[in-house]
């Protein structure tokens, strides 16, 4: 067992970070999140550090936009990506480097935002490989483990985590699911229920599974902990949105306070989840709340 994998056995809180988009944005940094690795790294940096001043005990390295597909597809060189990804991973091992604690790294994994068939054109061995050749680069660097992250299709999930295993065989993945709804104990757009993908994730060989992003507010995102729970005796890890996303014009806005947050967020801890964090809209203030009302 790693020291990672034996800390978060415990199921005590572990504390995620939030989100980083949005926070790179306000920081000074581009809306392309990934390209802020290349030229704007002290905003990454500032956004690290400010998740460890707040207390997150593990950064998740600013490659989630960095899958070569979904790269590709918004304008960036593979030779680009493949360069923001390896900043991206000396980032985030620079920040914790510098914690005087010991802070976990997680290199991030996003989707190819492409959707398989019959729904998509998406090719799942173009996936996979695009997937396995990001993990090979992140695998160079002083990772605890790979987080998939914001994945809607179990199909593509599983792709991923065998990507993963096959690029770096030693090193725990944990799998997180976007929901939609919590109907039938939660469930993706693509119908795919929480219990399912738990139960799927174990027999895969995860070290974690989980629920990020999506539709769903902190305490709606307690019934896909409780289905997981069912399901399997992995540890559970949830990063909800600050609230349900609000649309206004071609806006999304994310209303939850860090105080409301944190109060929606023990629900989640109720129903077993024990690694905690945020995503959309939630800042270094969403995460100190949290560790303030759950540690
Ligand atoms: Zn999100």
């Amino acid at each position: 067992m790693t020291q990672f994998l034996d800390r978060i056995a415990e199921e005590k809180p572990f504390f995620l970070d939030g989100g980083m988009g949005s926070l790179l944005a306000a920081y000074g940094g581009s809306m392309k999140s990934g390209e802020n690795n290349l030229h704007h790294p002290d905003v990454v940096l500032a956004a690290h550090r400010d998740y460890l001043a707040a207390g997150s005990d593990a950064l998740t390295t600013n490659t989630f936009a960095l899958n070569g597909i979904y790269a590709q597809q918004q304008g960036m060189t593979a030779a680009a990506a493949e360069e923001a990804l390896r900043r991206g991973c000396q980032l985030a091992a620079e920040a914790a480097a510098g914690a005087g604690r010991r802070i976990y790294l997680l290199g991030d994994l996003g989707p190819s935002g492409q959707m398989l068939a019959p729904y998509g054109e998406g090719d799942a061995d173009a996936m996979f490989a695009a997937c396995l050749r990001q993990c090979s680069i992140m695998a160079a660097y002083p990772l605890d483990a790979f987080l998939i992250e914001t994945v809607f299709d179990l199909r593509e999930a599983e792709l991923m985590l065998r990507a993963a295993k096959q690029a770096a065989p030693a090193l725990p993945v944990l799998l997180s699911l976007t929901f939609a709804s919590v109907k039938r104990g939660g469930a993706t757009i693509m119908g795919d229920r929480a219990a399912k993908a738990a139960a799927s994730a174990a027999e895969w060989g995860a070290a974690a599974v989980g629920g990020n992003c999506g539709d769903l507010s902190p305490a709606e995102y307690a019934v896909v902990m409780t289905s997981m729970r069912e399901a399997c005796r992995l540890p559970l890890l949830v990063q909800p949105n600050a609230g349900k996303p609000r649309l206004e014009g071609d806006q999304v806005y994310y209303d939850l306070s860090p105080q409301d947050f944190a109060i929606q967020m023990q629900d989640c801890r109720a129903a077993g989840a024990s690694l905690l964090g945020g995503c959309c809209g939630t800042t270094p203030a969403h995460i100190q709340a949290l560790r303030e009302r759950i540690a």
